[in-house]
């Protein structure tokens, strides 16, 4: 039979003090912003091993012969890869022409500007998921893409994702900054 006794209640001066102890060396108990903020760090990185996977599987041109931009995301369980028009198929085109007619882009040169957006990754991204989701938009959604903006697609987003139904579009960097995009156009510090 052992006579060791039992050890002593916990007391609250112990507790807050072991409390003070795990916040000062940084073992705080996590807030539900770090906790949202740890996800989608991991959401970001998970995309982005994703984009080099796809590279590694196939070669995503520009038009100037060198690495083109590819944007990524999920809906509904499904992974949505946007890349520029140098890498797009003829179903691509006709889908990127039908989203000018949409959005009354003017034909030819006058368009010109307005219209590089619809052939670049982040819009082709766009375009795949509404034509699955039948036009059933997530009203926020994230897209993890590997190169900022260009000045047509900070110009037309906004009004693609305004006839879309996205109320809020965020763009995401590999360095981890941001581009808000909503109809009034882009704010965030993704451009730094
Ligand atoms: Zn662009």
């Amino acid at each position: 039979m052992s006579d060791t006794p039992d050890p002593p209640p916990v007391s609250p001066d112990i507790r807050s003090w072991a409390n003070a102890f795990f916040a000062a060396i940084g073992w705080a108990e996590r807030s539900p912003e770090d906790i949202a903020r740890e996800q989608e760090n991991a959401a970001a990185e998970a995309a982005f091993d994703a984009i080099t996977d796809f590279r590694a599987t196939r070669h995503i041109t520009d038009s100037r012969g060198g690495a083109g931009t590819v944007s990524i995301t999920e809906v509904d369980g499904q992974r949505y890869i946007g890349v520029n028009s140098e890498n797009f198929d003829e179903a691509d085109r006709e889908r990127a022409r039908q989203w000018e007619g949409t959005l009354g882009i003017p034909a030819g040169r006058p368009g010109s500007f307005a219209r590089q957006a619809l052939y670049h990754a982040e819009a082709h991204t766009l375009m795949q998921i509404y034509e699955n989701t039948d036009g059933e938009m997530p009203a926020e959604l994230t897209l993890y893409v590997d190169r900022i903006a260009c000045s047509s697609c900070q110009n037309t987003l906004p009004i693609i994702i305004s006839a879309m139904g996205i109320e809020t579009l965020t763009i995401r960097l590999a360095n981890g900054r941001i581009a808000t995009v909503t109809e009034e156009g882009f704010v965030g510090d993704w451009q730094q």
